[in-house]
């Protein structure tokens, strides 16, 4: 029997009033939701001016510049034995949703540090208000996901495995295991050309983060390499992993910040560091 969500046609009826892009990756989250059998229910995406007001008033919203304002948010609730479980978003099945809505470049208000917000997503498309509704087209930008057994994650694999011997699986699968390579890398790379002194042992700790150096435009060679499969592992493919840091990484780095609420300069820094190694 195909696996069908308990609230299918709510859920497809509320992403059906999304603004176009937002739409989009609304639908390619639910499909991949869909598929793994993940139940959830979208109660929410558009609200009124009115709806938005009353919300401030009664302090569930913190703001009027709300993203479900403009079609680019939706609110969501994991679902089980058909029936909401409001305190169901640390279960891995919806860790994997949320996973994975972040690889279609969704922000979740769960990571949000001032408030936290778990049942929210929001689609940053050109930024607040940008994404079209209707027939208003323009080119659509849906980044795509990432195929497990994909050959760009084979080539990062080999390329670290051969560079700094993390001897990695390499099954095109972005785990645990390939993003500790990534770090022992990147410590190895601090310790070369800074005298770090770091012990590679692929832990993203304090002597890691305090060593970090800003890379930006300009930038060539390892660090940069590393950067750039970090980003495309998280999905902001960079175009082109090459070890050099041009337009589209920088373009790479600042869709990537703009992601996480991060001051959007297109540098790595240590807080973009920070979160990409997180
Ligand atoms: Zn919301």
């Amino acid at each position: 029997m195909v696996f069908k969500m308990t609230y299918d046609q709510r859920n497809l009826a509320n992403i059906n009033k999304l603004a176009n892009n937002t739409k989009k990756a609304a639908l390619q989250w639910y499909q991949y939701c869909s598929e793994q059998e993940i139940d959830l229910l979208i109660y929410e995406t558009t609200r009124t001016l009115e709806d938005q007001a009353r919300n401030y008033r009664s302090g569930a919203s913190q703001t009027m510049r709300s993203y479900h304002l403009v079609g680019q948010a939706l609110d969501f609730v994991p679902v089980k034995d058909r029936k909401t479980i409001w305190n169901g978003f640390g279960s891995p099945k919806n860790k994997k949703a949320i996973a994975k809505a972040k690889q279609l470049r969704s922000t979740w208000g769960g990571d949000w540090t001032t408030l936290v917000d778990k049942v929210h997503l929001q689609y940053e498309y050109r930024g607040y208000g940008t994404d079209p509704f209707g027939s208003g087209q323009e080119a659509v930008t849906v980044p795509s996901p990432i195929n497990v057994g994909s050959k760009t994650i084979m080539n990062i694999q080999e390329t670290v495995n051969s560079r700094y011997g993390t001897g990695l699986k390499m099954d095109g699968k972005y785990g645990p295991a390939t993003k500790k390579a990534l770090i022992k890398g990147f410590q190895t790379e601090l310790n070369k050309q800074y005298k770090a002194g770091l012990t590679v042992d692929g832990i993203w700790g304090p002597k890691t983060k305090a060593i970090v150096r800003v890379v930006k435009k300009g930038a060539r060679g390892n660090i940069t390499y590393i950067l750039q499969s970090t980003l495309y592992l998280g999905g902001f493919d960079p175009r082109g992993i090459d070890g050099i840091f041009g337009t589209n990484t920088e373009m790479s780095v600042k869709s990537y910040q703009r992601s996480k609420n991060l001051t959007q300069d297109g540098m790595a820094g240590r807080n973009t560091w920070a979160k990409l190694f997180e």
